[in-house]
């Protein structure tokens, strides 16, 4: 119960990295916020953490919209008079299509929910956290625009996982001195539902004439990771046993990035 007394938020709770990332520092005694724009998937969620003695309650926010996030985060820290921990991984895959026929629109949505949605995380959860004393936000980006550039027609996507990186770095250096540690997931392949919200487009007109090696993770024969080899990151990330680790992108994805980065 190393968590015992924290409290935390996990934005994209709903299913997949967030749901067990939630369930797992519940696990270890922190209240969870499990915040998504889906109802009834956090309801859900909230209940398996209650029926298994845990401690959770439900957020229904975009992450994109500014006063739902304000709202959300404002409902956890009055309920639990705390924040310590903000796990920033609601994000989707959104179309992945040829620069010139993904349309501004769709660029937007992929952007709005990816990047805005972490930073409007960020912007309505520090002031809990600077008042809490310190506290750690772990940020979910990805292998795409950190390591691999080869997935065609992911240019929306890889933006937002760069800019994830980025946007952590420089909120660890300003928040060093609050005591507010923020660092980065970079998931490979992992075994979610990610793929059934992803709309491909034409990517074959976007793609170098190579064969990558598509679907390799050296570390286990091919085979994805799981929510739960992420969320056990997430967790040591988020405990004291991470104290002097900031700004710091970890990659977890059994090598994958190494063979087609
Ligand atoms: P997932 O199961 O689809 O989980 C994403 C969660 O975010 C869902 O609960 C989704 O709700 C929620 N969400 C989406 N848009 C939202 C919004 N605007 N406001 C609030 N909640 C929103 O997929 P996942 O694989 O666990 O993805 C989690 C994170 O991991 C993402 O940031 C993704 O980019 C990253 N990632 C995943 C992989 C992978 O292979 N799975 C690899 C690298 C990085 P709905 O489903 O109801 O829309």
């Amino acid at each position: 119960m190393e968590l015992k007394g924290k409290v935390a938020l996990v934005t994209g709770a709903g299913s997949g990295i967030g749901r067990a990332a939630a369930v797992r520092l519940a696990r270890e005694g922190a209240a969870v916020g499990v915040l998504s724009h889906t109802e009834n998937e956090i309801v859900a969620a909230a209940r398996e953490i209650g029926d298994a003695g845990g401690t959770a309650i439900p957020l229904t926010a975009d992450v994109a919209d500014a006063a739902a996030m304000e709202r959300a985060v404002g409902e956890l820290a009055k309920r639990f008079g705390r924040l310590d921990i903000v796990f920033a991984n609601a994000g989707i895959n959104g179309v992945w299509a040829p620069i010139d026929e993904l349309t501004p629109e769709e660029w937007d949505r992929t952007i709005n929910t990816n990047l805005r949605g972490t930073f409007l995380t960020l912007r309505y959860t520090v002031p809990h956290l600077k008042k809490a004393g310190g506290g750690s936000v772990v940020i979910t980006a990805s292998i795409n625009g950190t390591r691999v550039f080869s997935n065609a027609g992911a240019i929306a996507y890889s933006t937002t996982k760069a800019g994830q990186v980025a946007m952590a770095q420089m909120a660890a250096l300003e928040l060093a001195k609050h005591r507010i540690r923020v660092n980065v997931v970079c998931p490979g392949r992992i075994d979610t539902a990610i793929q059934e919200n992803t709309q491909a487009r034409n990517v074959e007109a976007a793609k170098e004439p190579v064969e990558y090696l598509e679907g390799a993770i050296p570390l286990t024969d091919g085979k994805a990771g799981s929510s739960f080899d992420v969320a056990e990151l997430v967790l040591f990330l988020a405990s004291e046993r991470s104290k002097h680790i900031t700004g710091t992108p970890v990659w977890i994805d059994g090598g994958q990035s190494l063979l087609i980065g």
